[in-house]
């Protein structure tokens, strides 16, 4: 980078800010969308697993409700296993593992169990965080006790037993539908004793549709009920407790205390003293049926523990580098595409200095994009500012030389008449006046011209009869062609309206004539002709002279140009004629062209827009039409 650059204003650094900046913004936007997406599958994830365990930790628990140990639990276990896709492993309170649902080498358990197993007393918190009622539709609210429902040890009830319940049952349901027309279904409880949902014909159901074998207690449940009874009499016994009868649904019913003033007093404390001791004794009398307390470890396979979506030191590790690699990758594809970019504007940067200083100055172009295009027009316009400047320095030694000869013998035959060499006879003062007008004339046409190159060169127009406007120049320039044995002839195709500058008009043609003249040779012919195309004025000077070559044809209207260099200015002109006639064309709103063969002679058409100039001023100098 070059030193005059600021370091803020350059153009690859920048164009690196930007990308920088881009890039960041683009990596923060993705990195925030994909820990939405991320935080919004793994919620889903999450919810799956924790519906997947609530329904394990269940199946398990309504298998230890109904058996005394673990034995028989592998089938129960692999098939959750298999459903859940996870690995299930259950051990003594003491981690020692009973059962596991996959083969391999022992699992490393976790930290912490998923859930303990005791259907005496059941894991409340997880069975109501997944939402999913304990077992068999019984929601959690009815077991305040927190022994599993399912656990109904000795009030399981024989086949027989159950047989005549369910019978009693429907036909009770059934006199309550014909009587009342209640909706009345039977369910079977854990126990195997049929529960009848009488909905809203309960108030009729006590008095009327009565089954005394249904709302008694078979001889099995008679018999638990009488054990558990006396565990909790013992219970009561031991906390001072007056007793109470229990019923079937593990109510009780207070029995008449011995002493009343007691009962008064007890009536606080009973509150509480008896619904413990009736858990703690039906807990007692159902020990010996359900499978010990064990622990619940619901483990991804693999032995991979956790989960969790977390943003380990590791994957913040992991982040960065990505970013990193991001913004390196952006900050080369930076550095490149700056590279490309600021390469060939310094080379435009250059090739200005070196046109500041005078040396060729040209860019290389390439490819065909806003640069490469940007390179091409710089050289087309170093080109031509190196053509104008050849041009001006050609024109500044043509003025010079054409100034110098004149003012040269002006001089010499000045010097020789002081020093008496010469005698100023009216000869040698016609001589010397002639040189000053010649003088006088190349100063003219070199103010004429660059009053038309400033584009300031005035055309005052005013209606012009073209015959007449020729018949002027005709007989200004008759002397000098009869001199020269030249016939001059004028003919105009009827009326020929035009709006032009008469003066400017008549020295265009002028010049015209004054050539074609002097390049005609004895007994030749200089014809004035004008006629009428296409809403133009159309004015030819045609001559029978030498003619011009085809390459000179095309250079005759440069300034200072002369077919033959050789002759003298008294017969040929400065070279300044045609350029001006151009111009004085151009100012019109017109053009000026030639057409010539070599021993035939040339013709040079004039063609003006009737309706004059659009506006009274000369064109620039690049309006020039050959
Ligand atoms: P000059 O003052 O020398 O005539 P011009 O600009 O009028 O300058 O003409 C340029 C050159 O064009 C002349 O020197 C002459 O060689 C050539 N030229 C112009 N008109 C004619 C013509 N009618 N026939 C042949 N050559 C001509």
């Amino acid at each position: 980078m070059r030193a005059d650059v600021p370091l803020h204003r350059s153009l690859l650094l920048r164009l690196l800010a930007v990308s920088v900046l881009v890039s960041v913004c683009s990596i923060a936007a993705t990195a925030w969308l994909t820990a939405r997406s991320t935080t919004v599958a793994i919620r889903q994830e999450q919810g799956q697993a924790l519906a997947d365990d609530a329904r394990t930790y269940d199946t398990l628990l309504g298998y230890a409700a109904t058996h005394p140990g673990w034995d028989g639990a592998g089938k129960v276990v692999r098939r959750l296993a298999r459903d859940t896709g996870r690995r299930v492993t259950i051990t003594t309170e003491r981690r020692v593992p009973v059962v596991d649902s996959d083969t391999g080498p022992p699992a490393t358990l976790p930290a912490r169990p998923t859930a303990s197993i005791d259907p005496l007393h059941v894991d409340t918190v997880l069975a109501a965080a997944s939402g999913a009622p304990l077992a068999q539709g019984t929601p959690l609210a009815s077991v305040p006790d927190h022994i599993d429902p399912r656990a109904v040890g000795p009030f399981l009830l024989p086949g027989k037993e159950r047989d005549a319940l369910r019978t009693a049952a429907e036909r009770r349901a059934a006199c309550l539908r014909g009587s009342f027309g209640a909706a009345a279904t039977i369910a079977d409880s854990p126990s195997g004793r049929p529960v009848l949902d009488t909905e809203g014909a309960r108030p009729y159901s006590e008095t009327r549709c009565v089954s005394t074998v249904l709302d008694r207690p078979t001889a099995t449940e008679a018999k638990a009920l009488a054990a558990l009874q006396k565990l909790v009499d013992n219970c009561l016994e031991r906390r001072h407790e007056s007793k109470v009868r229990l019923n079937l649904d593990f109510t009780w019913t207070p029995l008449p205390a011995p002493v009343p003033a007691q009962a008064a007093t007890d009536d606080g404390p009973r509150g509480s003293v008896v619904p413990e001791c009736v858990t703690s004794s039906r807990r007692e009398q159902l020990a010996p049926y359900v499978a010990p307390p064990a622990l619940l470890f619901i483990s991804s396979r693999g032995g991979d523990t956790s989960t969790a979506f977390d943003l380990s030191p590791e994957n913040q590790a992991r982040i960065a580098g990505v970013a990193a690699l991001v913004l390196l990758i952006t900050v080369t594809a930076g550095v490149m595409a700056g590279t490309r970019l600021s390469r060939p504007l310094r080379a435009l940067t250059d090739a200005v200095r070196n046109m500041e200083e005078g040396r060729a100055a040209r860019v290389e172009v390439r490819g065909k994009d806003e640069i490469g295009r940007l390179a091409a027009a710089f050289n087309a316009m170093a080109e031509r500012r190196e053509r104008l400047e050849e041009l001006r320095k050609a024109m500044v030694g043509d003025v010079a030389h054409e100034l110098r000869t004149p003012l040269s013998n002006i001089r010499g035959w000045l010097e020789a008449a002081q020093d008496g060499l010469a005698d100023p006879d009216p000869e040698l003062v016609s001589s010397l006046l002639e040189e000053a007008l010649l003088l006088q004339h190349v100063i003219d046409d070199l103010q004429d011209l660059a009053v038309a190159d400033a584009g300031e060169l005035r055309v005052h127009a005013e209606p012009v009869d073209v015959a007449d406007l020729l018949a002027q120049v005709a007989t200004a320039h008759r002397g000098g062609a009869e001199a020269a044995g030249v016939t001059l002839v004028t003919r105009a195709d009827g009326r020929l309206p035009l709006v032009a500058d008469p003066v400017r008009l008549r020295q265009a043609v002028g010049n015209l004539v004054s050539n074609a003249v002097r390049h005609t040779p004895p007994g030749g012919t200089v014809s004035l002709l004008a006629h009428r195309a296409d809403g133009d004025v159309v004015i030819d000077v045609a001559d029978t002279g030498s003619g011009i070559a085809p390459d000179d044809l095309a250079l005759v209207f440069e300034r200072f140009w002369r077919v033959d260099k050789s002759r003298s200015r008294r017969s040929g002109g400065s070279g300044l004629g045609l350029p001006i006639a151009r111009k004085l064309a151009e100012a019109h709103g017109g053009s000026l062209s030639a057409t010539s063969v070599v021993g035939e002679g040339s013709t040079f058409t004039l063609r003006l827009p009737a309706h004059g100039p659009a506006g009274a001023r000369s064109p620039g100098p690049d309006r020039r039409t050959r």
